[in-house]
C-alpha cells in the first residue's frame, strides 16, 4: 500500500467535522430538510401544539432519507437545540441521553463493586 503522500484535511480526516463546533458546518449542505419543498416548520413546530404530531411526522420523514442523520444526530445531541434533528424530536432525545446516562453510572457503579 503507498504511503500517504499528504496529510489529510480535518474533513477528510473526521466526516463529522464541523458538526461538533460549528452549528452551520460544512456537512449541512447535504441536509434533506434544504430541499426546497421541505418547510422549516416541521422541525421547529412546538411539540405540544395543536397539529404537531402530523408536521413532526412530516419532518421525520424527511430525516429518514438524509445522507448526513449522524452528523446531525452530533449536532443536536451536543447542543441542545429544540426540534427535529436526526428523525428525533427534543423530549426523544432528553430521555435517550438520560437513558444513556443511566446506563454509564450503571456500568460505573457495577465496576466498581467488582474491582
Ligand atoms: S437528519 Fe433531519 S434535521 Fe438533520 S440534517 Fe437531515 S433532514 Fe435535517
Amino acid at each position: 500500500m503507498p504511503e500517504p503522500t499528504s496529510t489529510p484535511s480535518a474533513v477528510e480526516a473526521e466526516p463529522w467535522y464541523g458538526a461538533r463546533i460549528v452549528p452551520d458546518g460544512p456537512w449541512t449542505r447535504r441536509a434533506a430538510c434544504r430541499a426546497p419543498d421541505v418547510d422549516p416548520e416541521w422541525f421547529t413546530t412546538d411539540e405540544d401544539a395543536a397539529g404537531a404530531d402530523e408536521l413532526i411526522a412530516k419532518a421525520k420523514q424527511v430525516c429518514r432519507g438524509c445522507p448526513v442523520r449522524l452528523w446531525c444526530r452530533i449536532h443536536a445531541d451536543e447542543t441542545g437545540e429544540y426540534g427535529v434533528y436526526a428523525a428525533e424530536t427534543h423530549s426523544e432525545r432528553v430521555r435517550r441521553q438520560r437513558a444513556w446516562h443511566q446506563a454509564a453510572a450503571d456500568a460505573d457503579a457495577a465496576e466498581q463493586v467488582s474491582a
